[in-house]
């Protein structure tokens, strides 16, 4: 029987296992993917305290990694997919084994929105960094107008030939920042109140991309990028927690003893690593108690 099981190694994940563990508890931390989550992919780390310039996602997740390993922290990479409230512990089931834990911490963040449309069997991406090469010279779109949008626009930016940032809202969402450096770059065009609605595709390349009031054309094909939000990572807890819009309508501390919430998973009005911390730090501190 393990003290606490943590189910989930993004910031808040990570922050919680950090703390319990220097309260001499025993933990399993499971992570079905990668160490530092939704982070781990982004181009540029940005605004969390202590960033080095320019600092990758991956540079960061790699610094997360590097302080579980010296916190003699393991991470168990398998899949929870199940959980029971028993008596008076937890059981969890993976897709290799079964667990039993005194306290439980879910902070199984988020997963990434796709768009209302076929596909049509076309690689449409979430993430530009690692695709650099596809991206030379290209005509990219990318859905969404939000911060993270905006960044991944401007990384894009760097190599393609032309940036159409496609969003339903009348103006861009993100903040000053990055509002200023796209409104400076000649290779991004922003497209308001409007969304994809449908692809041409020849030869595997996206050669038409309809938009409600436009089409964006390129025979040497279109490179597609989606950051329309994010649902929450909430099935696995549902019969345990109060789920809003996919997102858990709950404090850190549960109403059933012996179970935190921490980290995007929950409903908050700032979803940042900052904020993940803050709940992966009181959950691992409640829970050691
Ligand atoms: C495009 C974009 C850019 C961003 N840029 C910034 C930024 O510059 N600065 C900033 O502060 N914030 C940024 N954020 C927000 C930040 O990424 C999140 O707030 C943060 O990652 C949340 O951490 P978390 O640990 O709560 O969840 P997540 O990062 O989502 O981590 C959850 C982890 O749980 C794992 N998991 C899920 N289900 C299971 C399961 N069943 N079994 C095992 N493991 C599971 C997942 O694989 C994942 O690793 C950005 C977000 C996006 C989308």
């Amino acid at each position: 029987m393990k003290d606490i099981i943590i189910i989930g190694a993004g910031p808040a994940g990570v922050s919680a296992a950090l703390y319990a563990k220097a309260r001499g508890k025993d933990l399993l931390l499971l992570e079905k993917d990668r160490v530092g989550g939704l982070i781990s992919h982004v181009s540029k780390v940005s605004h969390y305290a202590s960033l080095a310039d320019n600092e990758s996602g991956e540079e960061f997740s790699q610094k997360l990694k590097d302080q579980l390993a010296f916190s003699n922290i393991d991470v168990t990479y398998e899949e929870c997919l199940s959980i029971e409230k028993k008596d008076d512990f937890f059981l969890v089931k993976t897709d290799k084994n079964s667990y039993e834990s005194k306290k439980l911490i879910y902070a199984a963040g988020s997963k990434l929105k796709e768009l209302d449309i076929d596909y049509k069997g076309f690689d449409v991406k979430h993430w530009p960094y690692g695709n650099e090469e596809s991206l030379k010279g290209k005509t990219v779109i990318v859905n969404g107008g939000s911060d993270g949008a905006s960044k991944e626009a401007l990384y894009i930016a760097k190599f393609a030939k032309e940036v159409h940032i496609v969003q339903n809202q009348n103006a861009l969402m993100c903040i000053d920042e990055f509002k200023k450096q796209i409104e400076a770059s000649d290779k991004i065009k922003v497209h308001t109140s409007t969304s994809l609605k449908d692809l041409e595709i020849r030869d595997y390349k996206c050669v038409k991309a309809i938009l409600d009031d436009c089409a964006i054309c390129d025979e040497n094909g279109i490179e597609i990028y989606v950051q329309i939000g994010q649902n929450g990572s909430t099935d696995l807890i549902k019969d345990l927690a109060n789920v809003k819009n996919t997102f858990l309508d709950e404090e850190i501390s549960s109403m059933i003893a012996g179970l935190y919430f921490a980290g995007d998973v929950r409903i908050k009005d700032v979803k940042q690593i900052a904020t993940a911390v803050a709940d992966g730090t009181l959950a691992g501190i409640k829970a050691s108690k």
